[in-house]
């Protein structure tokens, strides 16, 4: 089991503020404590400022094909929209993520460990709930994850011919990072302050 909590306003509203987004709900999983209330407020002011072409709420968003099928009626929402809001744990901003890959994706809430599983698709992507979501700065790719250091800041300079030089048989993150941004117009994120990681959220509540 795990818990998602919106992340601040002062995180959030960088990203949307002057936009127009499309959000995605994710409620079904049972294992997954989601901040319905919290969520519907932020949501309902982006939507009385005009900034909401569309939303969905469904279930196991995680789950690629089934999420594929409900995307493919709001496409045009989502075409209209400068970048999809999503409110879930890091594993479902990944796939919508990876799904959309040459849209901006945010994730709208941080993701904290309980004991459990999560999610229900065996996928390639996974989330350790840090408690501290990177994925508004890494183009929806899991640093925590994707990269064999869980670097927040930026590659080690380590890898060879793109590949890991902890694990040689995966690429590097943190490549696959840079490549993403780059598609979405976003490296200028690589110049921000560095990110210090805060270790406390990753303790089991
Ligand atoms: S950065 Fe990765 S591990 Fe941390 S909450 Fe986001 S998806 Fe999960
Ligand atoms: S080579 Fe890339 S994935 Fe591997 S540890 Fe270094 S930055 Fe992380």
């Amino acid at each position: 089991m795990l818990i998602t909590e919106l992340k601040a306003r002062e995180a959030l509203m960088p990203l949307v503020e002057g936009k127009k987004v499309f959000i995605i709900n994710c409620e079904g999983c049972k294992e997954v404590h989601f901040p319905g209330k919290e969520a519907r407020e932020f949501q309902k002011e982006l939507a009385d400022a005009g900034c909401v072409t569309g939303t969905i709420t469904t279930d196991y968003i995680c789950n690629p094909e089934n999420m594929e099928l409900r995307l493919q009626n709001h496409m045009e929402e989502i075409k209209a929209a400068d970048a999809v809001l999503v409110f879930s744990c890091g594993v479902g901003v990944q796939t919508i993520a990876n799904y959309l890959e040459d849209k901006k994706v945010y994730a709208g809430c941080d993701t904290y460990p309980l004991p459990g599983f999560q999610g229900v698709t065996p996928l390639e992507y996974k989330c350790d709930q840090c408690g501290e979501c990177y994925l508004n700065l890494t183009g929806g790719i899991c640093p925590i994850t994707a990269c064999s250091k869980s670097l927040v800041n930026g590659q080690c300079g380590g890898s060879k011919d793109g590949m890991c030089e902890v694990d040689n048989t995966m690429e590097c993150g943190w490549e696959r990072i840079y490549r993403r941004l780059a598609q979405l117009g976003r490296l200028d994120v690589l110049k921000c302050p560095t990110q210090i990681r805060n270790f406390a959220t990753d303790d089991e509540i």
